[in-house]
Order: C-alpha cells, then sequence, then structure tokens
C-alpha cells in the first residue's frame, strides 16, 4: 500500500519544521516551525492537505 506523505492539514500543529506544499491544484508552499499551525491555503482560502517537501 502506498505511502501517503499528506500528514498534515490546516489547523493540525507542525511536528517537522521544513517547507510544506500544500495539496489542491495552488500548490502554494509554506516555511513552517514546530509548533507552528498549518494554515488555509494562501491562494483558495480552503482548509488543505500539506506535504512536506523539505525538512529544515
Ligand atoms: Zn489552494
Amino acid at each position: 500500500m502506498p505511502k501517503s506523505d499528506t500528514d498534515a492539514r490546516t489547523d493540525a500543529a507542525c511536528t517537522t519544521a521544513g517547507i510544506y506544499r500544500s495539496d489542491c491544484a495552488d500548490q502554494e508552499r509554506v516555511t513552517l516551525a514546530v509548533g507552528d499551525g498549518f494554515p488555509k491555503c494562501p491562494s483558495c482560502r480552503k482548509a488543505v492537505g500539506w506535504n512536506l517537501v523539505v525538512a529544515t
């Protein structure tokens, strides 16, 4: 079964600092630190999933 890397969603707390990409069509990127809350997508303003791109 393929591993999903969508492990974060809007309003969840960030547990791995890094750059995340939204899983909506916008593919927005945000940089978060541990303890930050995942935002809504800045473009479509919906609650979205965030995929870790690069851990920092
Ligand atoms: Zn979006």
